[in-house]
């Protein structure tokens, strides 16, 4: 036999108590029994994103939201900047284009965070952009972008903050409400510890009179009509029924720990991450902006990274992830979001290390993961 871990950044593993949710029978949707899971599950959204506003629920994959959040919001022709700092900041820029508006691209040097003044020089020279469009964590990079900065330069412009939370919500803290962001992705399959299928998206009292202004073409993703709807306890189409009963006891799991506490765990399982790679001597893609969704590692430059990370998943059962485009055969990347803790990282190293050796690069048995335990340790009294 084969035990199978799971640790690439997305899809993520799924708590017990999730997948024993969503085995229930399946019940109809447009039931009083139905609508009472609906409804908490988006009152315990607001809370994961630190929002007053609705958080709509959507039958789709991520990108089914960031799509949503461009046709409801833009006209054909509006300007908007995309922060393309790695695959899902291509994707931000290639739905506009897709809509028809005039993309400013930002092209971030892969593993480097988005410099802010590059944003305001832009803003400044062009006063008719009318959004910007950034992640908080780019997953493909393993880099957080300063959303924080980024919020406060679009406050006097009428110019909104569209921000793809997808690895960010439920793993660091983007207080949406607090920061100012105007729209707010995530999915199902990253930190809510569920499977995919699932988008989620918040707008701000200003995105929703851009919405009201927005003329793109637009039907399955509507999000007046879902918010509508979502006032009677319900969605305009057929829901995700056993998705959405997971993603209720996925929510209560994260409110039972706390945000406070999900947060600073995932900072010690990234920083006990990006702390043995470095015992091991391997570099890191972004040593100065780091994620704690995810660690990207350069692979040594004798070894394919394709065949390392093909033999970690068929032969020791450890998933991670590769890289993509340039950086495909050139990077792993370990996840450490949603429902994973200290061992997992343990797992993750270990593995890691004995791939090194198997591929005849030298390493000293146990030093990453002892770099790891130390950091680790601070998770327990
Ligand atoms: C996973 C992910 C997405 C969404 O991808 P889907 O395959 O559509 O779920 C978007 N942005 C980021 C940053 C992601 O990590």
């Amino acid at each position: 036999m084969k035990k199978r871990y799971l640790l690439a950044p997305g899809p993520t593993p799924v708590p017990e108590e999730v997948l024993l949710a969503m085995a229930r029978p399946v019940i109809h949707h447009r039931t009083p029994q139905f609508s009472e899971v609906f409804k908490e599950a988006a009152e315990l959204l607001k809370y994961v994103f630190q929002t007053k506003q609705d958080v709509l629920i959507l039958a789709a994959s991520g990108t089914g939201a960031m799509e949503g959040s461009i046709s409801n919001l833009f006209s054909p022709g509006d300007e908007v900047i995309a922060v393309n700092g790695g695959k899902f900041g291509e994707r931000w820029g290639q739905i506009s284009e897709a809509y028809g508006l005039k993309v400013h691209w930002i092209n971030v040097e892969w593993g480097n965070a988005v410099d802010p003044g590059v944003i305001k020089n832009i803003l400044d020279k062009n006063p008719k952009v009318k959004g910007v469009l950034t992640q908080a964590s780019e997953t493909s990079t393993a880099v957080a972008h300063p959303v924080k900065e980024i919020a406060a330069l679009t406050k006097k412009r009428d110019c909104l903050v569209v921000v793809d939370g997808i690895t960010a919500v439920g793993v660091f803290d983007v207080p949406m409400d607090e920061w100012g962001i105007d729209v707010l992705v995530s999915g199902s399959q990253k930190a809510l510890m569920l499977p995919p299928g699932l988008a989620f998206v918040a707008l701000s009292d200003r995105a929703w009179k851009f919405h009201e202004k927005a003329r793109s073409p637009r039907y399955y993703f509507d999000f007046k009509k879902e918010q509508n709807n979502l006032a009677k306890k319900t969605s305009a189409y057929t829901p995700a029924t056993s998705l959405v009963t997971g993603l209720r006891e996925s929510l209560l799991m994260i409110k039972k720990e706390g945000l406070k506490t999900v947060f600073t765990r995932h900072e010690r399982l990234a920083e006990a991450t990006r702390s043995a790679m470095e015992a091991l001597e391997l570099k890191l893609l972004a040593p100065e902006s780091p994620s704690p969704a995810t660690t990207g590692v350069y692979v040594p430059e004798a070894i394919d990274g394709a065949k390392f990370v093909k033999y970690l998943r068929d032969d020791m059962g450890v998933t991670i992830a590769g890289g993509q485009d340039h950086l495909r055969g050139k990077i792993f990347r370990i996840a450490h979001m949603g429902y994973i803790d200290t061992f997992d990282i343990i797992i993750a190293v270990a593995a890691v290390e004995m791939a090194l050796k198997k591929f005849g690069h030298k390493v000293k048995h146990g030093k990453g993961v002892a770099a790891a335990e130390k950091i680790l340790l601070k998770g327990y009294k």
